[in-house]
């Protein structure tokens, strides 16, 4: 279906399930080459990249390990600004390459806040794999090392991405009317 209602809101078809897919794998053979040997720490953020997170995942075929931290409030269509932590980080990456992964990069605030977090705990080195980035949102600075796609500042649901809770099971990211 190019077009679906969720909630109150019109969205269409922005990125299909093949595009998704193919950018996917670009984006873990360039993780494979450049952290062969070193056996990286996922630390995905719930809930939205999750599906991001599994799909990357499937794709690698270096040694790595997978956790799943919890950090942001979302609520309706703006970022509601809140970054709580609800489920902790319980890996030690003290000396660990590790690799968050997002869903998307909307004003860059969740990771700004949370990033230095991390780095009080001396990783080796720490980089972001993030599915969407949407640059023309984003006002704190980060540096984004793995960008599946750049896209508008419009809302997007579908791909483990919600609205209001729905729309997350949606294998084609949705962009609204
Ligand atoms: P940031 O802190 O970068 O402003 O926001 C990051 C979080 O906001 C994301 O992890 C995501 O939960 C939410 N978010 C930002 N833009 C969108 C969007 O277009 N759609 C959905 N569903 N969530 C978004």
């Amino acid at each position: 279906m190019s077009q679906i209602k969720v909630h109150d809101r019109n969205f269409e078809v922005y990125l299909p399930e093949a595009t998704i897919l193919e950018k996917i794998k670009e984006l873990a053979a360039r993780i494979n080459r450049d952290y062969e040997g070193k056996r990286p720490l996922f630390v995905a953020v719930l809930n939205g990249s999750f599906m991001f997170a599994s799909d990357l995942f499937k794709q690698l075929n270096i040694e790595a390990e997978l956790c799943f931290i919890k950090l942001a409030s979302y609520k309706g269509m703006k970022s509601s600004g809140n970054v709580v932590t609800s489920i902790g980080l319980e890996t030690d990456i003290f000396g660990r390459d590790v690799i968050i992964v997002e869903d998307i990069v909307d004003t860059g605030k969740t990771l700004h806040e949370f990033l230095p977090k991390l780095q009080h705990q001396q990783p080796r080195s720490l980089k972001i794999a993030t599915f969407l980035h949407k640059p023309e949102a984003t006002t704190y600075p980060l540096k984004l090392d793995y960008v599946g796609f750049e896209i508008p500042n419009k809302f997007v649901v579908g791909y483990g991405l919600d609205y209001d809770g729905l729309g997350r099971n949606l294998k084609e990211i949705y962009q609204v009317l």
